[in-house]
């Protein structure tokens, strides 16, 4: 069965989501970004959440996340 929402977002829009890998949890991306893996789903959220408001604000300007190495 593929039943699709009327609701659908912008393209533009970065739906984030977290995908588990093995006893890991990572952030992932609509645009095909990912993100490190995590122990805790809670970090990998927060990840997400970092990779859409960095797009959303001006756009990648050389910032790095203080906590890139996962
Ligand atoms: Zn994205």
């Amino acid at each position: 069965m593929w039943q699709q929402r009327p609701a659908e977002p912008a393209p533009d829009d970065h739906r984030t989501t977290t995908v588990e890998q093995g006893r890991f949890c990572a952030a992932r991306c609509s645009c095909g970004w990912r993100g490190p893996a995590r122990r805790a789903r809670s970090r990998a959220r927060s990840d997400a959440a970092e990779h859409a408001t960095a797009l959303r604000t001006d756009g990648a300007s050389g910032t790095a996340p203080p906590d890139g190495l996962g």
